[in-house]
């Protein structure tokens, strides 16, 4: 039997930290007009950033995995402002 990944992720759960996001796009105006390369928009696994098609880019960090990908990918702009969510919030992994 064969599961997908996205099937796999579902089974996670999250607390979000209402109006309290634990990731931040430090500068939008450099993701949108300087940087060449949006890696945070198809590395990140929960699909947290999204790029429009004004090259602008919008995070949601609901279902965020807190992998650090896209705080270390963004390594030539550092634009992207990364601590773990506050106690008690965050992503719930399932085992098993
Ligand atoms: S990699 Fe960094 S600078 Fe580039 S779009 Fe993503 S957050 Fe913005
Ligand atoms: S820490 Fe990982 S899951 Fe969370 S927004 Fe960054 S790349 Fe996506």
């Amino acid at each position: 039997m064969s599961i997908k990944v996205e099937e796999k992720l579902f089974e996670n759960r999250y607390r979000v930290d209402e109006g309290r996001a634990h990731i931040f796009i430090k500068e939008p105006d450099v993701c949108r007009d300087k940087c060449e390369t949006p890696s945070c928009t198809w590395t990140c696994p929960a699909g947290c950033y999204t790029l429009g098609e004004d090259h602008s880019v919008t995070l949601s960090t609901d279902g965020c995995l807190e992998c650090g990908t896209c705080r270390l990918l963004c390594n030539e702009h550092f634009n992207v402002d990364w601590s773990y969510p506050r106690g008690g919030y965050g992503v719930l992994y399932k085992f098993g």
